[in-house]
């Protein structure tokens, strides 16, 4: 279906819809590598219920993909076919401070707002979000971790929607998490989490997130156009030390090059194109294959269709 069409189809159908739809959107600029191509239609969603409705009333057949900050993806050339989702700061971007040390967080609020809120309300436990540049959903999605610690470690519960536009309260036990991985159903998007902290002093938890920054801005790229880790370790490996052993730091595919301050990470050095950012990825896994036997796994997720 050609883009306006689908966004003139859906606005037609969904007369109570409140959120936002954006026919043939551009999403490099909704992703760190800062490529790929658009969204066949981009929906913004005003609030849960919003969403809620638009995924019962979505037609069957249409797809759906949901993003949060574009920290760990790389969208291909050719965009992406159906619905993309992301929830915006208006309807999801809310941190409530709750009993026992608890902290609430909308999916679109930034994982380093949580850290902040955190440490404000003394709550220690939720620094390492300090080192994270994407949002609560991704948080959820990814099992985002950093510094000894992990999304699993302190999540108590999530909010989700499904696609047929069903609310779930998803405890952290059937989030079925592992490392960078979340076995909740692929369909469910996250709206909220209920974090658990312990009691802390402000200070001490602000001093600890201005040292995970320090240390950040030391050994990664985080001012380049980056999807962070690319691949993950694997089991008993470092994924830098088999990309370094294999020969690979500095290596580049047009303006694709693989970091040279931190060799998981691959870096857009002005023109790169997500085919270039994959093929650079691909002859990253050739070369480790060749010299290690080491399978690489990605830990960024791949989206859309080729150019
Ligand atoms: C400089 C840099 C440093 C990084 N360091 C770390 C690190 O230390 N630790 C770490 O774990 N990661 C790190 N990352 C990777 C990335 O920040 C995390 O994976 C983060 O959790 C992704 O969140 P996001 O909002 O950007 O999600 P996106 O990249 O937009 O999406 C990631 C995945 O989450 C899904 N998703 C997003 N929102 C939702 C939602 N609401 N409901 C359901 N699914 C959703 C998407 O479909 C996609 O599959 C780093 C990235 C960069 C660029």
């Amino acid at each position: 279906m050609n883009d306006t069409a689908l966004e003139s189809r859906l606005a037609a159908d969904l007369p109570g819809l409140r959120g936002r739809l954006m026919p043939h959107a551009p999403l490099k600029d909704l992703t760190w590598f800062r490529v790929g191509g658009p969204a066949e239609v981009l929906y913004l969603p005003a609030d849960e219920a919003d969403l809620a409705y638009f995924l019962k009333e979505l037609p069957a057949e249409i797809p759906v993909t949901v993003i949060g900050l574009g920290s760990n993806l790389l969208v291909r050339d050719g965009g992406i076919e159906g619905v993309v989702i992301r929830l915006g700061g208006k309807g999801f971007g809310e941190t409530t401070i709750e009993e026992g040390s608890r902290l609430r967080a909308g999916a679109a609020v930034p994982d380093v707002k949580v850290a902040r809120a955190a440490a404000d309300a003394g709550i220690a436990g939720l620094s390492f979000y300090r080192g994270i540049p994407g949002c609560v959903g991704g948080a959820l999605r990814m099992n985002g971790g950093a510094h000894g610690r992990e999304t699993c470690e302190v999540l108590v519960e999530a909010r989700a929607v499904d696609r047929l536009g069903k609310v779930h309260v998803v405890p952290v036990a059937e989030m079925h998490y592992g490392y960078r991985y979340c076995g909740a159903p692929e369909d469910f998007i996250f709206t909220e989490a209920l974090f658990q902290g312990e009691p802390g002093d402000p200070q001490a938890i602000l001093a600890e997130m201005d040292n995970i920054a320090a240390y950040r801005e030391e050994v990664q790229p985080i001012k380049s156009r980056t999807g962070g880790s690319t691949f993950k370790n694997p089991p008993g490996h470092k994924a830098w030390q088999l990309i370094d052993a294999a020969g690979c730091r500095g290596l580049s595919v047009g303006d694709a090059r693989v970091s040279e301050m931190h060799c998981n990470f691959l870096i857009n050095e002005g023109n790169a194109t997500g085919a270039d950012l994959e093929a650079l990825g691909e002859t990253v896994r050739k070369r480790v294959r060749a010299q290690s036997g080491v399978e690489l796994e990605w830990e960024i997720k791949r989206l859309g269709l080729p150019a």
